[in-house]
């Protein structure tokens, strides 16, 4: 007698990948066919919630779309496919569960995610399936279940919660995929992956300046892991090199595959692991677990915290008087600031949508604590623009860097020449992004504004008209002047 058939939907959201899959695996263990789905919600296609940017801007829009295909492809080789819709993913369940018949579908299994719009998606699904949901925990490094502490107990310094989570948390071997997926469930067209148009997005621009051609999708992620490990080595220097702001290699630039869910965290560790014990463990190959344990802890501090994360006085509840003064905003997000260390960066991330670390720190702070700008501004820009966009790391990060998030230090301020000067001692950054200022040579391009009207006009900078001057001069930059002889 032929079993019954047990048909399972697996929703794909932030989990976009077949390796370390828990969601998909359990679907196909238990149920006779599987139906794996990703649905490109129109939610995500709209505007940011308070100042209406694009809510998913060209750059990751069109990672989206590659990664999209890339798990299509990867499914149809395990024998099954990615079902694609555009819809809202609570009604088209519902729907998919009317056309197949609610006695035939057992479960809907995905990944929980923990901020409020997905969490209201999930919610929306249990309410309106009528069907069985079975959830699990797969975007961290550490599971939820094996924290020493209830979420709600979670430190609220990240060095407290490392200690704790390194020394009383295992990390969980990867999930075991099994080579071949069970069938579909018949009668059910695959959909077709929407363009850029039909999304009503525009296409990203090209920019041969960036730190390396990105491409969306599982496949691309793991060859990316294996370059950086076994490939090029360059995980044993990455705590010497993570602060680099030009090429592939300063840091491991994994954080769009994660964002995506293409590459798990979980195997990223692992594969530091043998990495570590076939070639070399240093500070540099642990230095990269440090940071994932990083993302990590964002994404708790968002389950504790909730909505808090988005609302203007934060996790600490602070009172604050933020401007919103839109010439000052614009010049920000456009790179004319007239501070070169902010402009340079900013023009990166228009032109690639991502930006280093550093530089993200950097003119975060120069937002919230020099322009003194509503720190919502500058979160929705990154939210817009990343193409790693992961909602805990960029709110939790912007919350930190406006004072109001989980710095413990008071008042931390950057200050854009010392570390403009530190970090690109030349100045090689500053004339790659912005090339009105090709002309000026050696590190004093960081204080460009500073220079004599005669080196000026030799490096062919007229303040003001090639090039802004600056838009706010803090009094601490000028402990840094002169400190690079004047070139030209
Ligand atoms: C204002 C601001 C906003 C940010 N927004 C995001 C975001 O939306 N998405 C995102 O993934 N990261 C964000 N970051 C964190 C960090 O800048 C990026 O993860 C990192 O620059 C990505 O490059 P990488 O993969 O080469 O990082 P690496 O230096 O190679 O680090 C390895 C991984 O560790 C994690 N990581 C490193 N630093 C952080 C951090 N500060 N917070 C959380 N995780 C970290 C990332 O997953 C990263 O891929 C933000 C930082 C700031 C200051």
């Amino acid at each position: 007698m032929a079993s019954r058939t047990r048909i399972a939907i697996c929703l794909l959201r932030n989990d976009l990948r077949f390796h370390d899959n828990e969601a998909l695996q359990w679907a196909n263990k238990n149920c006779t066919h599987v139906l794996p789905l990703y649905c490109f919600d129109p939610r995500h296609f709209g505007g940011t919630y308070h100042f209406n940017f694009p809510k998913t801007g060209s750059h990751r829009l069109k990672l989206l779309l590659q990664t999209v295909t890339d798990l299509r492809q990867t499914l149809r080789n395990k024998g099954s496919d990615l079902i694609v819709r555009h819809g809202k993913p609570e009604v088209v369940v519902s729907e998919l569960v009317q056309r197949i018949g609610s006695e035939n579908v057992s479960t809907v299994t995905f990944h929980t995610e923990v901020t409020d719009e997905e969490v209201k998606v999930e919610n929306a699904i249990k309410e309106k399936s009528g069907v069985k949901v079975e959830t699990f925990w797969g975007h961290t490094l550490y599971h939820k279940d094996d924290l020493p502490f209830s979420p709600k107990q979670l430190p609220d310094v990240y060095t407290q919660f490392r200690k704790r989570v390194e020394g009383q948390s295992p990390v969980r071997k990867c999930i075991v995929m099994p080579d071949k997926l069970n069938p579909l469930p018949e009668g059910i067209e695959a959909g077709d992956i929407p363009t850029v148009q039909q999304l009503g997005g525009q296409e990203a621009p090209v920019d041969d300046r960036g730190v390396m051609e990105f491409k969306g999708g599982e496949t691309v992620a793991l060859e990316r892991l294996q370059h950086y490990l076994f490939g090029s080595d360059s995980v044993a220097t990455y705590k010497e090199t993570r602060n680099g702001l030009i090429g592939a290699d300063y840091s491991t630039k994994f954080s769009m595959w994660l964002a995506f869910g293409s590459l798990s965290p979980r195997h990223i560790y692992w594969e530091i692991k043998r990495y570590e014990s076939e070639r070399v463990s240093n500070q540099s190959t642990y230095w990269v677990i440090f940071e994932l344990i990083w993302r990590d802890y964002f994404r708790f501090v968002a389950l504790k915290y909730g909505n808090q994360i988005f609302q203007l006085e934060g996790i600490q509840g602070k009172h604050i008087q933020w401007k919103q003064d839109k010439d000052l905003f614009n010049a920000w997000k456009d790179g004319r600031t007239g501070v070169p260390f902010v402009d340079a960066n900013m023009r990166e991330l228009a032109a690639t949508g991502f930006m280093s670390n550093r530089g993200r720190q950097n003119v975060a702070s120069f937002l919230t604590k020099d322009l003194k700008l509503d720190w919502r501004l500058g979160a929705e820009w990154f939210e817009s623009m990343l193409i790693d966009h992961d909602v805990c790391s960029n709110y939790g990060n912007w919350l930190y860097s406006a004072g109001i998030g989980n710095d413990p230090r008071e008042d931390r301020k950057f200050n854009m020449v010392k570390q403009g000067l530190d970090y690109d001692p030349e100045g090689d950054y500053i004339r790659l992004w912005i090339p009105e200022l090709a002309g000026v040579k050696g590190g004093v391009v960081h204080t460009v504004w500073t220079m004599g009207n005669g080196a000026l006009s030799t490096a062919g900078v007229s303040l003001g008209e090639t090039y802004p001057k600056p838009v706010v001069i803090a009094p601490e930059w000028s402990r840094h002047f002169g400190k690079k002889s004047v070139g030209v």
